[in-house]
């Protein structure tokens, strides 16, 4: 029998499906037995295209033509990707797609591929593996952003599959355990693979699941633990591994050291034999050495349940992903560090297919309805005036989520509005990544304050953005899906998310200021011009109380003190209240009285 849709956990290093029959999810395997495809594609000089073990035993004697971990490149740009550059022995260049889209491409031989290509010949492979399904549902890791989502489902279109839904990789390890049944719960996901670490907190309620928050090392995983044989061996056979000139020694070294790794596994012992080198070691040994990497993962496991707001005691079930985990030291350190017995009794290397099998099945119907919720990985906002993000969707938000907040218009007349939606942590533009812009033109000219723009952001189940703006006096409406010219990578969400949690304080003091700042200045404005319109009708002691507060109030804008800003804007506000209300209509009025600050940081169009 073969499924008309699949779960693919679409690896950095391996790849492979999965299908449910009669309720029960299985992995795709070949005559061999074998379910793991590596991600490996080799072009082979006569044309052929070689994909998965058979391209990876390539890797010696044609390493130009064969490429490994594609996901790395994944809706990212060259300026995300200098680490990874130099492991890449491939040119890779950008190229422009028209419309200032930026699109990646690696040259092998004498073509040029896009990331989405490649990954559409791995997942080409497993389609043809689980003979030729129409749909899938394909999983990415949880902090993976609009672009690279967008970048796995193109690639999942070019294989000719037809992606129902991207799913985040730890929510389909712990649908695979089937812990969606459980009535309340948390659940940590541990996933150490082949070049990665991710470690994600799950919630689980009445059966609905929600991605808490994440957190990881784009660079932490079994590869690591091999280098460190590597060094080892190449340190007792005196050759330098730095030196790269031999290749095909360094290859060699890498597989026998990720042999021992393994067979370590399961016994006490093992040989790492290459050439005349010859040495006997023991898994005590193997845990000396990777101890550093194990503590490592802890690390990020400790910002992922501080960024859940939760405590190790707080975490129900541990769920162990990634083929990384069968080694036993990383078992028994995890169990230590939750104090619990974890999950362990599926495949690490099969559970995401598998949960992801079991999503695909709930999304065709075989199975009962169930919402399955995940999180926006960074937060989303929008400029305002002095170039302050106004964050409308926090990070670790549960997705779908949408948010509105009003905005207004700070110049007479102004006819366009123009929006830049941001997404990061710090405070200000220009510490966070520009994803897109766009104008909601055609306002009627009003005064400024009176236009009401109301800006929704919407971020789907798949993890994309919508933003739309509505005017509604005139009823004038603009959108854009966020199809961001390039993408974020994770070390740099890592470096964001720190550098907010190091800046917060000064941040926010320095936002807060501008923010006051701008909103200081346009009452200035509207007050000056209440009092050329209607200052006649008010009395001199109140016309002499607005000078004083406006003085004040500018003094305090020439300042760095924030308290005493607020405390002069209110003041102004309160002795200008009876001009208001002589003057202006009750929206009008409104701009001089119990404002939210959103509403007056409107932005002026170019
Ligand atoms: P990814 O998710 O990165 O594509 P996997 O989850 O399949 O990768 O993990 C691959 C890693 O798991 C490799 O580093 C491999 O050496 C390691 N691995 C697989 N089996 C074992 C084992 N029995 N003991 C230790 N490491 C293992
Ligand atoms: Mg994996």
């Amino acid at each position: 029998m073969t499924p008309s849709v699949v779960g693919i956990d679409l690896g950095t290093t391996y790849t492979l499906a999965a299908f449910t029959k009669d309720g029960q999810p299985t992995v795709v395997r070949d005559a061999m037995g074998n379910a793991l495809v590596p991600s490996v594609v080799s072009f082979h000089p006569d044309g052929t295209v070689l994909v998965g073990s058979a391209a990876r035993d390539r890797a010696l004697s044609d390493p130009e033509h064969t490429i490994f971990s594609v996901k790395r490149l994944m809706g990212r740009t060259l300026a995300d990707l200098q680490k990874e550059l130099k492991l890449i022995p491939h040119q890779i260049t950008e190229r422009d797609a028209g419309g200032g889209r930026k699109v990646l491409t690696v040259r092998i031989g004498d073509r040029e591929h896009t990331p989405e290509e490649l990954s559409a010949l791995i997942l080409r492979e497993v389609r043809k593996r689980a003979g030729d399904p129409t749909k899938a549902v394909i999983t990415v890791p949880a902090y993976f952003d609009d672009v690279q989502r967008q970048a796995t489902r193109d690639a999942g279109r070019i294989a000719g599959l037809d992606v129902l839904r991207i799913v985040n990789e730890p929510t389909a390890a712990a649908l695979a355990y089937g812990l969606d049944n459980r009535q309340e719960g948390t659940v940590a996901v541990y996933d150490l693979g082949g070049g990665t670490f991710d470690c994600s907190i799950l919630s689980i309620s009445d059966g609905v699941f929600k991605v808490l928050s994440t957190n990881g090392d784009t660079y932490l995983g079994g590869d690591d633990f091999d280098r460190t044989l590597m060094q080892l061996a190449a340190r007792e056979m005196g050759i330098d591994l730095d030196a790269k000139k031999d290749p095909q020694l360094l290859q060699a070294l890498r597989e026998q050291a990720e042999a021992v790794k393994i067979a370590l596994s399961s016994r006490d012992s093992a040989e790492f034999v290459l050439n005349a080198y010859r040495r006997t070691l023991t898994r005590t040994e193997l845990e000396t050495l990777i101890a550093p990497l194990v503590d490592r993962s802890l690390e990020k496991c400790r910002n992922a349940l501080r960024d859940a707001d939760l405590r190790k005691d707080q975490i129900d079930e541990v769920v162990m992903v990634g083929g990384s985990t069968r080694v036993p030291f990383v078992r028994q350190r995890v169990a230590e560090f939750f104090g619990r017995t974890l999950h362990t009794s599926l495949n690490p290397d099969e559970v995401v297919a598998l949960g992801a099998a079991v999503q695909a099945d709930i999304l065709t119907g075989g199975r009962r309805h169930m919402l399955l919720l995940d999180v926006v990985p960074l937060s989303l906002g929008l400029e305002t005036l002095g170039g302050v993000v106004d964050k409308l969707i926090h990070r670790n938000t549960t997705v779908p989520a949408r948010a509105t907040t009003r905005y207004s218009t700070s110049v007479d007349g102004q006819s366009a509005i123009l929006v830049n939606i941001y997404q990061g942590e710090r405070e200000l533009t220009k510490e966070c990544r520009l994803l897109g812009t766009f104008k909601l033109a055609g306002i009627p000219p009003m005064p400024a304050g009176l236009p009401q723009v109301d800006i929704t952001f919407l971020v789907n189940e798949n993890g994309m953005l919508t933003v739309s703006a509505k005017e509604q006096r005139s009823g004038q409406q603009a959108s854009v899906t966020v199809q961001a010219a390039h993408g974020l990578s994770q070390s740099e969400v890592d470096r964001m998310v720190l550098e907010s949690v190091e800046h917060a304080h000064e941040d926010y003091q320095l936002a807060r200021f501008v923010t006051q700042k701008i909103r200081g200045e346009a009452d200035v404005r509207h007050t000056e011009k209440a009092l050329a319109k209607a200052g006649h009708l008010i009395s001199k002691e109140e016309r002499d109380a607005i000078e004083i507060a406006k003085s004040q109030l500018q003094t305090a804008m020439g300042g760095n003190d924030v308290d005493t800003l607020v405390k002069a804007i209110e003041e102004l506000g309160r002795v200008t209240r009876s001009l208001a209300e002589i003057l202006m209509n009750a929206v009008v009025k409104q701009e001089f009285s119990g404002k939210s600050e959103a509403d007056i940081t409107g932005r002026e169009s170019e």
